[in-house]
């Protein structure tokens, strides 16, 4: 069901705002079968809840903080002097414990946690039951080798059940997970395993992508080469492929685990211990090695799982991130795990072997809950329908969207072809900075708009205000930014707190600066218009790209688009964009003209592309982002010297060189 509001187009403020074009006014209430049984049912009800939320905010987070065990209760819910927080102060407890423990050792005990699927087909899963004692033996094989409470340990693994295994093994004994992305390269793994100072290295010998396998621990020799940090290395046997172990260095996963003692009982941890380090995945400039603590982590992606997913029992839970990004830490791992949900795992690509395999594993597995990204889906729609329509997908009751803002089209088209029309859709914004979802709707209670992360979660105050910290006027864009500290927030960048302090907290005095660029509406949804650092000044105007790019998939032609700024004598700057064409649709002089005209239309002539440049691909990052920086450098110099080790294939910036040479 659709209803209109009246929209409201952004008022014009001059330089100082951002300049919202965007005209969506679809709006889709909450289905009312999903509403009657979801843990939020109204939006009166989400309303009351987020007002308390934030007028009594320690009421609201130590009420949250009994949804975990504790070994030792806290005393304080917050410390916060400006730029170092401290959550639950003087609390102890174990995250594995809470996400694997009391699962096991309860009314959970033969629920599968954990559900798999390999790429070449294989299928196993592992009970709450099988997994707590799969975890306990990790953890005494990790003790083995010598790794202690707060010791690094680097893991570069593929999705697989022992990935995960491996991650709640170092919570279980107080160490520091250190997940490097199994996509990237030796240099990558080897400068993240460095800046972290791991002294384990668990990998595997193989996994599979697209019918090929990822030989990691051939990556791994080569990036071990250049770490003198790393005294051992456990390695999965996953595939089978040979590959050669180094003496004294080298242990085999199912060695260390059979040498290994059953029990091990669970490390008590300050709520402030570091549970992990994560690197950002480096769309804008050199990675930061994130620290998130074990206490506010826990609470926040427990909370934000139940509420924003509307968790239940039955459900099957399927987030199709790797475990390399936060999003597969928070929402593979523990969030849901804290839940005590079955979890869905798989280890390929979304083709492989056909384009249907998603849909194929929904109806195989019955997943309830699908939680995937933008470029994903801009890639469905690119594959076509049909590959789409030959399976139900009636098990489906609720659809996430997590990475880049979401193109009201692509918006559209997950919402028909997937979700039926049925599921809401919950597109949650949040970063790795952020730990845990802070922009998104909880979906019984608040209706959807296409294109908008809607509403704060509950306790999160974000604002949208100018360079100077001002707020800007309802309707008009600038900087997103946190009004005050949540549970999950990363607390340092690993052995650089200055640059932390420097980054996020001072930009905007008193404030989290998020880096991106948003509206706020008349109904106080939050639209999400792009980063920062990738917004243009036309003629005085600020315009981010989301809006121009959305504009351009809308039209039937475009696959995708990626639009930046080139320097301008008359401007300041032109719009450029390029354009990735929809199957069988060829570039052509006469359709760049119609794409100009197009967006000058939709959105008006401030916006028009001065040029078009059509491109089989564009370039991102391993996590599937455009990386804009690259594409603005190539439109202003022709060349690309900044940073590209996050880049997922080199060869599409060396194509769209050529292309800009002929
Ligand atoms: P780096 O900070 O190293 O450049 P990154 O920002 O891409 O990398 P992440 O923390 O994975 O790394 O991504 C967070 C960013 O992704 C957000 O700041 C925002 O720009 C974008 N983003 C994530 N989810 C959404 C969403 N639902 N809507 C709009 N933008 C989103
Ligand atoms: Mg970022």
């Amino acid at each position: 069901m659709v209803t209109e509001s009246v929209s409201k187009p952004g008022t014009e403020a001059g330089g100082q705002h951002l300049k919202s074009s965007l005209r969506e006014n679809r709006v889709f209430p909450p289905p009312a079968e999903f509403s009657a049984r979801a843990h939020v049912r109204s939006l009166g009800d989400y309303e009351a809840m987020y007002r308390r939320s934030v007028e009594e905010p320690d009421a609201f987070w130590a009420e949250a903080a009994d949804s975990l065990d504790w070994m030792e209760r806290w005393t304080r819910v917050l410390d916060w002097d400006g730029s170092r927080a401290q959550w639950y102060v003087g609390g102890k407890l174990n995250l594995c414990a809470n996400a694997v423990d009391r699962h096991a050792l309860g009314s959970r005990a033969s629920k599968v946690a954990l559900l798999w699927e390999g790429e070449p087909g294989e299928q196993r899963s592992l009970t709450y039951q099988e997994l707590h004692t799969e975890v306990q033996r990790f953890s005494n094989g990790l003790k083995s080798l010598g790794v202690r409470k707060g010791d690094r340990v680097s893991i570069y693994m593929g999705m697989c059940p022992e990935l995960a295994i491996a991650l709640l093994s170092c919570a279980r004994i107080g160490a520091v997970h250190s997940v490097v992305f199994g996509g990237f390269a030796a240099q990558a793994l080897a400068d993240r395993t460095n800046d972290a100072q791991c002294k384990v290295l668990i990998t595997q010998d193989s996994s599979f992508r697209r019918g090929q396998p990822v030989p990691l621990k051939a990556i791994a020799d080569e990036a071990l080469t250049r770490c003198a940090c790393v005294e051992n290395v456990v390695v999965f046997r996953r595939s089978g492929t040979p590959v050669p172990m180094q003496d004294g260095r080298d242990h085999w996963w199912h060695d260390v685990v059979e040498r290994a003692e059953r029990e091990c009982a669970p490390e008590p941890m300050d709520a402030e211990d570091p549970l992990f380090i994560l690197y950002t995945s480096g769309t804008t400039g050199k990675p930061k090695g994130l620290v998130h603590t074990t206490g506010g982590y826990g609470v926040g992606t427990l909370l934000t799982t139940r509420y924003n997913f509307d968790l239940h029992e039955t459900d099957v839970y399927f987030c199709t991130a790797d475990i390399g990004w936060i999003t597969g830490h928070s929402y593979v791992v523990y969030g849901p795990l804290l839940n005590g949900a079955t979890v869905m795992l798989y280890e390929g690509a979304p083709n492989w072997p056909e384009t249907d395999r998603f849909w194929r594993m929904i109806d195989t597995h019955k997943v309830t809950i699908f939680y995937t990204a933008p470029t994903a889906i801009r890639a469905f729609m690119k594959w076509g329908t049909d590959c789409v329509r030959k399976h139900s997908l009636s098990s489906l009751r609720l659809l996430g969207t997590v990475g880049e803002p979401i193109n009201p089209e692509a918006w559209m088209w997950y919402h028909r072809e997937i979700g039926h029309e049925r599921c809401p859709i919950v597109d949650t914004w949040w970063q790795t900075e952020t730990g845990m979802h802070m922009i998104a709707p909880v979906p019984g209670a608040v209706p959807t708009k296409p294109g908008s992360a809607t509403r704060p979660f509950f306790g999160v105050v974000p604002e949208i205000v100018t360079k100077q910290g001002e707020p800007v006027p309802a309707g008009c864009g600038g900087l997103l930014v946190i009004r005050r500290p949540w549970p999950a927030m990363a607390r340092t960048i690993f052995g650089d707190h200055e640059r932390y302090v420097k980054t996020y907290w001072s930009e905007i005095p008193g404030s989290y600066f998020t880096g991106d660029g948003a509206r706020v509406d008349e109904d106080g949804y939050f639209w999400l218009m792009g980063r920062v650092d990738d917004v243009l000044n036309v003629s005085g105007h600020r315009l981010g790209t989301m809006e121009i790019e959305s504009a351009l998939v809308a039209h039937t032609s475009v696959a995708e688009a990626a639009v930046v700024g080139r320097p301008d004598e008359m401007k300041g700057e032109g719009v450029i964009a390029f354009v990735s064409l929809a199957d069988e649709r060829e570039p052509s002089p006469a359709l760049k003209d119609e794409l100009k005209k197009w967006v000058a239309k939709e959105i008006g002539a401030l916006a028009r592309p001065d040029d078009i440049r059509f491109t089989p691909a564009l370039p991102k990052t391993r996590s599937g982002k455009i990386m804009r920086r690259l594409l603005r450098e190539l439109a202003a110099t022709g060349e690309v010297k900044g940073d590209t080790t996050t880049l997922e294939d080199f060869s599409v910036v060396a194509s769209l060189k050529e292309k800009d040479e002929e």
